[in-house]
């Protein structure tokens, strides 16, 4: 037989991430981007991590894990173990019996029964209708004023100094950004606001407050918890095969308190945080980050930035955008906010989802952007604290010397 090239492209074509997944593991659940699956590779928890980004066809555990994640050959190929040499062969075998694999290289059905090993009646996945990626619209109004803001605001001195000077924020700084305490939630509340309102508030676990409430509800409480968690790895465990772990107080500790919340369902409008900095005239540069936190350590140090905290969220380029202000409603896409920056640095958390996710934006904001990440430590907040940033960025000169007065 000839060399010819295996038609990877042509079952790309026809064979959706999201149909072959769909086949072999358990839904967890979807949102914008696509799906997650509880992920076989490795003991998932509570929820599944293997996330399918569904326009870009593409398959990721966010977990730390064996499986590097991939296209359909390559979840296919890890999957049922196949063997690398032969991997492609399989796969065709799985998803169509080899039907397009025969026609791309015109086998008689002997010829395409001996390729395929005189095995080809296992093909199970369905081809779903033709994609039509069709753009995501995002509605961008505030959904609060600022009253509720300053209600957290004025807790901040009782509650939430100390935390924020241990990150190394100025006071400054603080009150620059507006952040604050909910004493309801007894969480730091940092708010995400422009002149035109308040998008969003997200609460950050107050650690100490935690650690004590946890001790206060006492052993037997704890151990309930335990086995709840313990009963669904179980459960989990059967599906797939793996040894599942024994929970820990830790595990408990992250379920009743997570570390991040964000407002009660649908009360909260994603949108750049600090966005203000962009509409300010032209700047040669801004920092992108995935973390409010990141961008208020680099403002501080007079680096312009901007925060997008959700990776899933991030519009894509032909994604539409709906922006509201004064009643007033514009129609802009993605790259159309960034237009006054020469520049755009996208900053990366130092892990592999992170570089993943920095990836997906440099896509959606085109050229003039680049992906960075510090040198060592996880993120930009983490490196602040050991390191100045002049360290880790000594071709980018600060351009906000003169600028926050608050810094
Ligand atoms: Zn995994």
């Amino acid at each position: 037989m000839q060399h010819r090239e295996f038609p990877f492209k042509e079952y790309k074509q026809h064979f959706r991430m999201l149909d072959v997944a769909d086949t072999l593991l358990d839904l967890d659940r979807t949102d914008s981007t696509g799906a997650f699956f509880f992920c076989p590779f490795h003991v998932d928890g509570e929820n599944g991590n293997l996330h399918v980004h569904d326009a870009e066809d593409h398959i990721k555990c966010f977990s730390p894990c064996q499986f590097e994640g991939g296209d359909i050959f390559d979840l296919l190929t890890a999957y049922f173990n196949f063997d690398p040499d032969t991997a492609h062969y399989d796969c065709a075998r799985y998803l169509d019996g080899g039907h397009l694999l025969q026609a791309a290289w015109q086998l008689s059905n002997d010829d395409l029964a001996r390729v395929l090993r005189n095995d080809f009646k296992t093909a199970c996945v369905k081809k779903s209708a033709t994609r039509v990626i069709r753009p995501k619209e995002f509605i961008i109004k505030p959904p609060h004023d600022f009253k509720q803001l300053r209600v957290y605001e004025a807790n901040l001195e009782q509650y939430g100094v100390d935390y924020w000077l241990g990150r190394g924020l100025t006071y400054e700084t603080m009150r620059h950004f507006h952040l604050g305490y909910d004493t309801e939630t007894h969480r730091h509340v940092i708010p995400n606001c422009n002149h035109v309102g308040v998008y969003g508030f997200k609460r950050r676990r107050d650690d100490e407050w935690a650690r004590a409430d946890l001790r206060q509800r006492g052993m037997a409480w704890l151990n309930d918890m335990k086995n709840g968690i313990w009963l669904r790895r179980l459960e989990r465990s059967e599906k797939t095969g793996l040894e599942p772990a024994p929970p820990t107080d830790d595990d408990v500790f992250k379920k009743v308190y997570p570390k991040f919340i964000w407002g009660r369902a649908q009360e909260d409008t994603m949108w750049l945080f600090n966005e203000d900095r962009l509409l300010n005239g032209k700047l040669l540069y801004v920092f992108l980050t995935s973390a409010e936190v990141d961008t208020i350590t680099l403002e501080q140090a007079g680096y312009p930035s901007v925060a997008w905290a959700s990776d899933a969220q991030f519009p894509d380029q032909q994604d539409i955008i709906y922006y509201t202000f004064q009643g007033k409603s514009i129609k802009l896409h993605i790259r159309d906010v960034f237009r006054n920056v020469r520049q755009i640095y996208i900053v990366a958390d130092n892990d592999e989802s992170g570089l993943a996710a920095a990836h997906r934006r440099c896509a959606a904001l085109g050229r003039n952007s680049e992906i960075v990440s510090t040198p060592t430590e996880k993120d930009v907040n983490d490196y602040c604290r050991q390191h100045a940033i002049a360290d880790w960025l000594p071709h980018v000169p600060p351009a906000l010397w003169s600028k926050p007065a608050y810094a």
